[in-house]
């Protein structure tokens, strides 16, 4: 079992009740089975005793968590630089339970749905390729202030449109399939012969540099989020006078190590950032790091939407990623992404 490749982890977390505050699904339903400990616990079952990963609270545990991997930095059992990898145990168990074939209905067939859409095309002129995921389509705004960006900076690109490159079938435990699909995708890319590509989506930037050099798929181009991209602009802004709160993202924190160009384009633009929530530790993101959470589960990322606006006080809020925009928006919280905000400010 892949689980096995984490007994370190395993041991360490189900008896360690530290991080409890960083799993933010524990934290809307109060439930201890959504804590890494909890979570941890129900690897060590299925370890022991293999024909538990059939048992459906399990698989409906395994399949509620955020993945946000604020532990892989806040970690209390912190080693040599490294934390236990709570969120890499969790994606392992997946793994396990879609090859004992145990996983839910809805995930086999979200999965199949995904796989469907790994088809893109191009349309403009340029060296460099603006990606436009699901998330970053469902938020026309979002590649209409990139335009308004790019033009500014007298950028001229080529825009990509089209489904999965890897990450919704990775998240569920496709493993795989994943594979498959981003070799799919590398290969379109590598054909256009282009310099740079830009994603608005973290998710898509980290199955990009984190995902793809683990399968040893080789991208010619150098991809960036669109913050990197707008801040190596340089544009000018015009001052902002009122406070806004940075979500941070789970993936771009947690999973790319603290990735500073969000950071560095809200100096740009002149932003006074104020915390969010309670801690630096906590992920507001509404379940970014499980991608399709709202499909395979609308109820817990309300609750999660929910959270967010109970901890937040400030009226506009900034987020690096669309699923964030797109979740908290239905919320009826007031969320721009760093493209809009970027874009409104010049
Ligand atoms: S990730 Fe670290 S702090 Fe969290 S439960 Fe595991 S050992 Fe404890």
């Amino acid at each position: 079992m892949h689980i096995n490749q984490f007994t370190e982890v395993i041991s360490a977390c189900r008896f360690c009740f530290m991080c409890r505050h960083l799993s933010a699904v524990g934290q809307a339903g109060c439930r201890e089975a959504d804590t890494p400990r909890g979570r941890a616990l129900i690897a060590d079952s299925i370890r022991m005793h293999p024909e538990k990963i059939a048992d459906a609270d399990f698989v409906d545990t395994i399949y509620r968590s955020d993945l946000a991997g604020s532990n892989r930095f806040h970690c209390d059992g912190y080693h040599d630089g490294k934390g236990y990898d709570e969120v890499g145990l969790q994606l392992a168990l997946r793994r396990d339970i879609v090859e004992a074939g145990t996983q839910p209905e809805n995930v086999k067939k979200i999965a199949d749905e995904f796989e469907k859409t790994a088809d893109w095309k191009v349309e403009g002129a340029g060296d460099v390729l603006y990606f436009t995921d699901r998330y970053s389509q469902s938020t026309p705004e979002i590649a209409q202030s990139f335009a308004k960006l790019a033009e500014k900076g007298a950028v001229k690109y080529r825009t990509i449109s089209g489904g999965c490159i890897g990450k919704v079938l990775r998240v569920l435990g496709y493993a795989d399939r994943s594979k498959a699909v981003a070799k799919k995708f590398a290969a379109f890319i590598n054909g256009l012969g282009a310099k740079t590509l830009v994603v608005s989506n973290p998710a898509a930037y980290d199955t990009l540099v984190n995902d793809y050099k683990e399968y040893g798929i080789e991208l010619k181009v150098k991809v960036m989020h669109s913050s990197e991209f707008i801040a190596n602009l340089k544009l000018a802004y015009k001052p902002i006078k009122e406070s806004v709160g940075y979500i941070e993202s789970d993936f771009l924190k947690n999973y790319v190590k603290n990735y500073p160009y969000p950071a560095e384009l809200l100096k740009q633009i002149g932003a006074k950032c104020e915390p969010i929530g309670t801690n630096i530790e906590e992920s507001y993101t509404a379940g970014e790091a499980a991608v399709v959470l709202p499909l395979l589960n609308p109820t817990l990322t309300g609750q999660l939407a929910g959270q967010v606006a109970k901890s937040v006080d400030n009226e506009l809020l900034l987020t690096a990623s669309p699923y964030t925009r797109r979740t908290l928006s239905d919320a009826n919280l007031k969320v721009l992404t760093l493209e809009e905000f970027a874009a409104q400010s010049l």
